[in-house]
């Protein structure tokens, strides 16, 4: 079949620079600074105004703006080098998988996620499990990988996060325009839209399907808002995580039995199978489906099946796993499991898991029957994914239950500050960012000299302050905020005093409160005036989780509360672009999950490749990577049988590697009013942690543990 791609919007550009549209419509200026810099430049407001998206930027930007562009030539010089870069990335043919791997790069690879955390302006994601996802297609394209990508563009998006003077948080849907977004609308032959079908209890639901080019990856979104579709089924892709079961079940069915059909009408026919999380398991039962139909037995098909499928699990906690009850499955699967050639009974037990409440049907129980290979993401999430994952392997000893683990890493260049980059560029080699996976490379870092690397240290927490203010400033001015409102959003924040960064998911487990635990100690701590310290808090609740509102809502009031002096501020809505000012701009990365809870966590890695210092409790990467002179630990290397105990020592762990060790570290200077002791370890902490929790170091170990495995496993059985 034909397949038409199409783009739903056009733009008007001076001929000169019409190649604006092409860097506009690959998210490859995502990770390079002077593919954004190509907008930025023609009109720098605007820019910010249209949270970075250069398709929205290009529908609004002045044709006078165009044309002073087209008048200048430095703009032109910086256009032509960007456009030549972006299309000698696209064309480039000798990259680390195809000279690594010559033999294989017919052998493709799917890859499945629930969401995809990739730019801002793209808010289809919700958290660290997308932020991965979207990391990893990054990767996957910078090393030339044959990877496809599935997944949702959910049109309400992710919500945006505001808070009431008393601390609530309140939410609004992020209603994404589609003609403002880099889609690729595909169409069949008649130019309607290409789309796929699912059987639900008693009617079938459609999907159509947008492309989005990540750099040289394909990814796939699904989207059920379409024509045939009743009001309701319009709506089952609009939301993420939605806490009605039928939404969910129907969701996972769309992106598994659908996604599977997404390739096959694609003319894909991947080897490898990567489900990021259980969401996506049913692409398994679909698969075997199209076995059995061909006449193979349902063992013979499972069998075949399994050896192409990699499972990724996420989830230490084992109430936090993606589950249904019983009957939910009779009325969503009654059909299937006797086109498989299963009773009830055998199709239950595929997800069965008897809970202390009844028995329930798991995504990641199904997943782990249904893949050969499974991975944890960091070494400490593999002891306790083994021991939680043991009942599926009575007979096997724990340490030989088969999951594994690779601990995530992140995308660089995507989390890099552009004047970091200039810094490795100078000093590390100027092709650094082919080798930044190389530990060698990394020694060069105590060539820097402690004046530069200050200053663009102190460069970015001017950006971080001025951008919490001018945020704040403009909701000021809206009429969103009281006075104390205003304070905690960081009208006082200053770039002279220690700035810590707290910024994750408002659970209970991270312990967002835990630094208040001795109250005054801790003002007293944060209000020395000689050597202040700031904290920025950030992050969101999920709307569901009263408990995380409501720690969300005891640190607003504490850092309303006039005795933090200002010091204490929360950054509203969380997302990409607050992260990216934060992770470069503080100087400390706080983090308190209680452990083991924190299967890896990725922000810390962000911030380390900035220079800026981690001081975490030891549990998911951090475990890893703390080598006892890069950052800090928070309490020990051990686990606790009471919550309270562990609380109550990691709050005054917290409170004497302050006191004695990060704050007069911080404020000590030489003659220059150089932290030099302080430098000093913000080059161990680069040179150690920007390598190794890298995602080229992760997407390599994928590739050799897992997909390499796979695809010669699979050759042996055709
Ligand atoms: C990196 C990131 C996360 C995940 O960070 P954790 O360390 O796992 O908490 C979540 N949200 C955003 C916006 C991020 O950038």
């Amino acid at each position: 079949m034909k397949i038409i791609r199409e783009y739903p919007n056009t733009f008007n550009l001076p001929k000169r620079i019409e190649g604006l549209s092409k860097i506009a419509r690959n998210l490859w200026w995502v990770w390079n600074p002077d593919g954004q810099r190509v907008f930025q430049f023609i009109d720098p407001l605007l820019w910010d105004l249209v949270t970075h998206n250069p398709v929205a930027f290009l529908q609004k930007v002045e044709r006078q703006r165009l044309n002073a562009a087209v008048n200048q030539p430095a703009y032109l010089e910086h256009y032509d080098r960007t456009l030549a870069a972006f299309e000698s990335y696209l064309t480039n043919t000798q990259t680390w998988y195809k000279l690594t791997y010559p033999d294989l790069i017919d052998q493709s690879i799917a890859y499945f996620s629930f969401e995809f955390g990739l730019h801002e302006s793209l808010p289809v994601y919700a958290g660290g499990l997308g932020i991965l996802s979207g990391d990893h297609l990054k990767e996957a394209s910078d090393l030339g990988m044959p990877l496809t990508a599935v997944g949702f563009v959910y049109n309400h998006g992710y919500f945006v996060q505001h808070l009431t003077e008393d601390g609530w948080q309140e939410t609004r849907s992020a209603l994404i325009d589609y003609s403002k977004l880099p889609l690729i609308a595909l169409m069949d032959e008649n130019r309607k839209p290409l789309m796929i079908s699912i059987d639900l209890p008693g009617r079938r639901v459609y999907a159509r399907i947008w492309e989005l080019e990540v750099g040289r990856i394909k990814l796939y979104l699904l989207d059920s808002d379409v024509d045939p579709n009743s009001p309701s089924d319009r709506q089952l892709t609009e939301r993420l995580y939605s806490n009605d079961l039928e939404v969910r079940i129907s969701q996972e069915i769309l992106l598994g039995m659908g996604g599977v059909q997404v390739l096959r009408l694609l003319g894909l026919n991947p080897t490898v199978w990567h489900m990021n999380e259980g969401h996506s398991a049913f692409l398994a039962v679909e698969r075997i489906r199209e076995k059995v139909k061909t006449g193979m037995s349902f063992e013979n098909a499972m069998d075949q099946v399994k050896i192409g499928d990699i499972f990724t699990t996420h989830t230490p906690v084992p109430a936090g796993n993606d589950q249904f009850p019983l009957w939910l499955i009779d009325k969503y699967f009654g059909n299937i499991w006797a086109e498989l050639g299963l009773t009830r009974d055998q199709f239950i037990d595929l997800g069965r898991q008897v809970q202390p409440w009844g028995e329930t049907f798991v995504m990641p129980v199904l997943a782990l029957k249904l893949s050969k290979r499974a991975n944890a993401v960091s070494e400490l999430h593999g002891i306790v994914s083994r021991r939680m994952w043991q009942f599926l392997w009575p007979e096997e000893k724990e340490e030989n239950v088969p999951i594994g683990y690779v601990t995530n890493g992140v995308h660089t260049r995507t989390w890099l500050a552009r004047r970091m980059g200039l810094l490795f560029e100078k000093y590390l080699a100027p092709d650094w960012a082919d080798r930044l996976d190389d530990p060698d490379l990394w020694k060069n870092v105590f060539q820097i000299p402690d004046e530069e690397l200050w200053a663009v240290r102190r460069h970015l927490k001017n950006k971080l302050v001025s951008f919490a203010n001018e945020r704040t400033r403009l909701q000021w001015q809206n009429g969103l905020l009281t006075p104390s409102q205003a304070v905690a959003g960081g009208v006082f924040l200053e770039p002279y005093s220690l700035t810590i960064g707290f910024a994750r998911r408002f659970a209970t487990y991270k312990r967002a409160n835990l630094v208040f635990r001795d109250f005054d100690r801790f003002m007293n701590l944060i209000n020395d005036s000689h050597r202040p310290v700031q904290i920025i808090f950030a992050g969101k609740a999920h709307p569901a989780d009263e408990p995380g509102k409501m720690l969300i809502q005891q640190v607003y009031r504490t850092v309303k509360d006039s005795r933090s002096a200002g010091r204490l501020v929360f950054l509203e809505d969380y997302d990409i672009n607050v992260a990216r000012y934060l992770v470069q701009g503080v100087d400390v990365w706080l983090n308190t999950p209680r452990r083991p809870n924190e299967a890896s966590g990725t922000s810390g890695m962000k911030a380390a490749l900035n220079g800026v210092l981690n001081f975490s409790v030891l549990d998911g990467w951090w475990r890893e990577g703390y080598n006892g002179k890069n950052g800090w630990p928070i309490g020990k290397d051990m686990d606790y049988a009471n919550p309270e105990e562990q609380d109550a020592a990691d709050a005054q762990s917290i409170y004497e590697t302050l006191e004695k060790q990060i704050i007069p570290m911080y404020y000590e200077r030489d003659q220059n009013k150089i932290p030099t002791l302080w430098l000093q370890m913000v080059k161990e902490c680069l040179r150690t942690l920007t390598p190794q929790f890298s995602l080229r170091r992760m997407l390599k170990e994928y590739t050799t543990d897992y997909y390499l495995p796979v695809i010669k496993e699979s050759a042996s059985i055709q």
